[in-house]
């Protein structure tokens, strides 16, 4: 569903990824690891387009994924993505920021999109916060949101870039278990993360990242409990 050949990205001369390939299939599951900087976040917001690649072939769904703006446009559709910070918007209720989307992009009715809305709040464990602005919430709960207006989107896969690492400790678990549930109806997902509880229990493969390469790539229990380059064994061994 996901394909990256051999993808390339420099920051003037700074190359932030170097000769990536991966390839994630519908309904499978990988989460991203490594040190900071290692190109984590270059990587996935070059799967939509946040960032551009310079070299090598990115393929979402058997689209090319490429800087012209239709193309764009196509892709964002088809990939959600949620970030460390909810980016919601602050002067619309939750509802709303969930119909917009929809109404503008998919051309959706009001109706639809709130039936839509309604439908994702409530996988979320969220319905009764629906006519609230986002910073009447919780960042766990702001975060939940977020997973929600994604799914809005009706997206194949779903991006997420550390998204429970701006979240107050007793927050996390309940961002975790919706992203659990969400793996476990099937959805296709990459998820940069640390949190190795959460990457033990879903993850189909774990890729680990340095200096923006992919070092490693292995089940989760390999990589936890016997990772093969020392690169990974230092980062695992300060982790803990
Ligand atoms: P973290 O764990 O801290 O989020 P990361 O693995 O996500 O790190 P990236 O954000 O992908 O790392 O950054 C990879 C490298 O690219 C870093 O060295 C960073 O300084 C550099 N970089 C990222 N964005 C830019 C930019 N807009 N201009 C120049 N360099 C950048
Ligand atoms: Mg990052």
């Amino acid at each position: 569903l996901v394909e990256l050949r051999g993808v390339c990205k420099w920051y003037d001369d700074f190359s932030a990824l170097h000769d990536i390939d991966l390839t994630v299939h519908e309904g499978e599951k990988v989460v991203v690891c490594g040190p900071s900087g290692s190109g984590k976040s270059t990587m996935i917001r070059c799967i939509n387009q946040l960032e551009a690649h310079q070299l090598g072939t990115i393929l979402v769904d058997g689209v090319e994924v490429s800087p012209d703006m239709k193309n764009i446009e196509r892709i964002r559709r088809e990939v959600g993505m949620v970030f460390q910070s909810f980016n919601l918007f602050p002067h619309m209720t939750i509802l709303e920021n969930l119909t917009l989307g929809p109404i503008r992009n998919r051309g959706a009715s009001r109706a639809e999109a709130r039936d839509l809305a309604m439908h994702y709040l409530n996988r979320v464990h969220i319905a009764e916060q629906a006519d609230k602005y986002p910073t009447q919430l919780s960042g766990g709960q702001q975060q939940r949101v977020a997973i929600a207006r994604s799914l809005c989107m009706k997206p194949k896969v779903m991006l997420f870039d550390e998204p429970t690492s701006a979240l107050d400790p007793e927050m996390i678990a309940g961002v975790l278990d919706v992203m659990i549930e969400l793996a476990e109806e099937g959805m296709t997902m990459i998820v940069v993360t640390h949190e190795m509880g959460f990457a033990r229990k879903v993850a189909d493969r774990v890729v680990f990242m340095d200096q923006g390469e992919i070092i490693e790539v292995a089940g989760p229990e390999a990589f936890f409990n016997a990772p093969q380059s020392d690169r990974a064994q230092l980062f695992l061994s300060q982790l803990l």
